[in-house]
């Protein structure tokens, strides 16, 4: 399956995304996926992370399009399975590593 991310809008740390879900030929999907930096969210259209505690692929799109940090991402995958308690626990402090790493990386860009 092919995936088009790119990024609509990016206001104060809140970032749009569409992502296009090719699922043949000639049919699409939209999904609008928002990724907020400071509340460490991602909330995806679909909704599957919100109903089943599931990192939706289309967030996980995201997630690489950004080039997020890959041993932050590789903990939210190989953890982010177990129960939805903890995957959430979890996906939670992916994120904010994933934040923390990106504000050190962007104060060292305005030195
Ligand atoms: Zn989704």
């Amino acid at each position: 399956m092919n995936y088009i991310t790119r990024s609509t809008q990016s206001v104060l740390g809140y970032t749009t995304y569409e992502v296009i879900e090719q699922v043949s030929n000639s049919t699409f999907n939209k999904f609008v996926v928002i990724y907020d930096v400071i509340s460490c969210e991602i909330k995806c259209q679909c909704l599957l992370f919100d109903s089943r505690g599931i990192l939706c692929r289309h967030s996980l799109s995201v997630l690489s399009f950004e080039r997020v940090d890959k041993v932050a991402l590789k903990y939210i995958l190989e953890h982010g399975s177990k129960n939805n308690l903890s995957s959430l626990l979890e996906f939670c402090i992916g994120l904010l590593i994933m934040s923390w790493l990106r504000c050190k990386n962007i104060k060292r860009k305005e030195k």
